[in-house]
């Protein structure tokens, strides 16, 4: 790894905020560059309806960590423990973009991607080469997509080489999670979201319950 590098944190794929890079050449981008993690779902559908446009409130403290991260390639940090995976669950059901925490010595980074993948900024690498940091999990932004990608299980290779890390997680809008690694999914699990029962009572309310 190029040392002392300074990686952008986007991609370098702007211009296009909707543009999608297959696979391959996510793959080829992080063998060369930068390292990303991609959802397997690549095309621009929308079956993602966050929880303020079914006029559920989502909790304040989500909303403001959301409000450091609008753009892709943002980053925060926070302490051990924090941005929770169900948390980081509803943060992808309200934007339909990923995030990936990062966990490095006492210390947590939260970092937005976009609908097709998110980008680990190689001085993050590079940190947690040295403070054998973590990949704790990352989000996919559609619903039932716990699988890991090709750049997802590439990835796991490439830490596996530098940070000795071997599992990661994946979480989706729906709260369905993945243990993976660099041959492919581990188990699968969920996490509860506390936003479930508010959900249901907008619907009902939406919709005048009956059921
Ligand atoms: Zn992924």
């Amino acid at each position: 790894m190029a040392d002392g590098a300074k990686s952008g944190l986007a991609s370098g794929t702007s211009g296009s905020p909707q543009l999608t890079l297959d696979n391959d050449e996510l793959a080829a981008k992080a063998k060369e560059n930068e390292a990303a993690i991609n959802s397997t779902y690549l095309n621009d559908s929308n079956d993602i309806e966050s929880y303020s446009e079914r006029g559920v409130d989502i909790p304040e403290h989500i909303k403001e960590k959301l409000s450091q991260l609008q753009n892709k390639g943002d980053s925060i940090t926070g302490s051990i423990g924090e941005f929770s995976i169900s948390d980081v669950s509803i943060m992808s059901k309200e934007t339909g973009v990923e995030f990936a925490r990062v966990t490095i010595g006492g210390k947590t980074y939260l970092i937005r991607g976009d609908k097709g993948g998110t980008v680990i900024p190689n001085e993050l690498l590079d940190e947690m080469k040295m403070h054998s940091g973590t990949l704790d999990f990352h989000s996919h932004p559609h619903n039932d997509d716990c699988v890991p990608s090709k750049s997802d299980r590439l990835m796991m290779r490439k830490l596996r080489q530098t940070t000795g890390q071997r599992e990661s997680s994946i979480v989706t809008p729906n709260g369905r999670t993945t243990l993976f690694d660099e041959h492919g999914v581990i188990e699968t699990g969920t996490v509860s979201s506390t936003l479930d029962d508010a959900r249901r009572r907008a619907l009902m309310e939406l919709f005048g319950g009956g059921k």
